[in-house]
């Protein structure tokens, strides 16, 4: 308890300390609202495509702040789906544009964190913090539209549907989103962390989340009773010894200053004990950095599994099929953007309030929003979520903290959403500020 009562004040001390006395001031006027505002959003998660009262709420208040805001922006080739995109723009005479990103939805995951505003959706949490970021976003936006004399250009918020399922910023822009602004000049965000401690920032220049790419490998075999094995062809053993060839993409044909992952995390086949069935299935997760090393993770895969169904025989007229069903570009947080957010969350929060933080192979599907070969400079940074005391007490126990997407994942509130509005106020008001062009 001593250390959280000794830490909280030093978030506090560091945000009234900011550069900008009438942003302090506005995050400490909003606060108890915002506190408010994540606790509701909190209580009510929806999971990926069913995001119909989150957008409607922050569509709402975007509004009320004065923004222009459309709603259900993005389309999907699945027609059932809508598409819950929130977009609101602030022309503020002549400038850059800048887009500001929040995602919108939960995980189906159970809540076990005991909290007087734990989900009421059964089987639905935030167990991301997509609630803390909504949180942050709008404290943003009510910042800005109050200091609306200390910055100019067209600033963007954004909500975005489907991140968990990697396809929300693709069904934005697929539905036009930068027609309907301008195209962005730079694209901002921050996700919480599961690690750092409330308040605190960290970012990471360069690479800093992979691509994912999920592929389905399809085997064919014969089918033949489990007794009499040379009147089938295997895909059982086909898949087995593809398996284990895919493990040589990394280990001998990737370059060791390359990152990538190669994981079957799924196989199936057959439903007896004595029957050869006629196909086995496996799903890969494929992460890398760059695209070149993705395109030839790919081929190496279709490559080998052709090799492996030739050599054992399997059915020439039904070749194995490889099939990519989902993807999404790794995170590319741009070096001199990140340099520059460094110096205003330094400058914002003090230094001992900022990390460096390092590359992951978990994936985001932010990277869209740069488009291909990083067209838009993009940065995504880290905000501390964790309750100190709970960091102390899970090194002096070993016990790990709970992760990102775990049912007992609990943010602190207060300093988190403190930090997270004046960080990314201090950032707009530097990339919308007089140095702006
Ligand atoms: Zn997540
Ligand atoms: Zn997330």
């Amino acid at each position: 308890m001593k250390i959280k009562l000794l830490f909280v004040p030093l978030v506090f001390a560091a945000v009234l300390g900011a550069q900008q006395p009438q942003l302090a001031a506005c995050v400490r006027n909003e606060l108890p609202a915002l506190v408010n505002t994540y606790h509701s959003l909190h209580e009510a998660p929806e999971l990926s495509h069913e995001e119909a009262k989150t957008s409607a709420f922050v569509a709402t208040q975007l509004r009320s702040l004065g923004y222009t805001v459309t709603d259900h922006v993005g389309k999907y080739d699945n027609p059932a789906w809508t598409g819950y995109g929130v977009v609101a723009v602030m022309k503020n005479g002549p400038g850059p544009t800048l887009m500001v990103r929040s995602e919108l939805d939960a995980l189906p995951v159970t809540e076990a964190t005991g909290l007087e505003y734990a989900s009421r959706t059964p089987g639905v949490m935030h167990a991301c913090g997509h609630d803390i970021h909504m949180t942050v976003l709008l404290g943003t936006a009510q910042a800005m539209a109050t200091m609306k004399s200390d910055w100019h250009g067209t600033l963007v918020f954004i909500g975005q549907p489907a991140e968990e399922t990697i396809n929300g910023a693709k069904a934005m822009l697929a539905g036009g989103l930068y027609n309907l602004i301008p195209r962005p000049d730079m694209v901002i965000a921050l996700h919480d962390s599961a690690t750092l401690p409330a308040g605190v920032l960290a970012t990471t220049a360069g690479y800093a989340m992979a691509s994912a790419t999920s592929v389905e490998v399809t085997l064919h075999g014969l089918s033949a009773h489990g007794s009499a094995p040379e009147l089938g062809k295997d895909p059982v053993v086909a898949a087995a010894q593809l398996v284990l060839a895919l493990q040589t993409i990394v280990s001998r044909e990737t370059s060791p200053f390359d990152q990538a992952v190669v994981t079957v995390g799924s196989i199936q086949a057959g439903v007896k004990n004595n029957v050869i069935p006629d196909s086995a299935k496996l799903l890969l997760t494929v992460r890398t950095y760059k695209e070149e090393v993705r395109q030839r993770i790919l081929t190496s895969i279709e490559r080998m599994a052709r090799g492996i169904a030739l050599a054992d025989g399997l059915p020439a007229d039904q070749p194995p099929q490889v099939r990519v069903y989902e993807s999404t570009p790794s995170t590319y947080n741009d070096p001199a953007l990140t340099a520059r957010l460094t110096r205003d969350f330094v400058a914002a929060l003090g230094a001992s309030h900022v990390e460096t933080g390092g590359p992951i192979m978990a994936s985001e599907d932010f990277g869209s929003f740069g488009l291909e070969n990083h067209q838009i400079p993009i940065c995504m940074f880290s905000l501390g979520a964790v309750d100190p005391v709970r960091i102390v007490a899970s090194q002096k126990s070993g016990v790990p903290l709970p992760s990102l997407h775990s049912s007992r994942f609990q943010p602190l509130p207060s300093p988190t959403i403190a930090a997270g509005v004046t960080a990314m106020s201090s950032a707009i008001l530097d990339l919308l500020g007089p140095r702006a062009q």
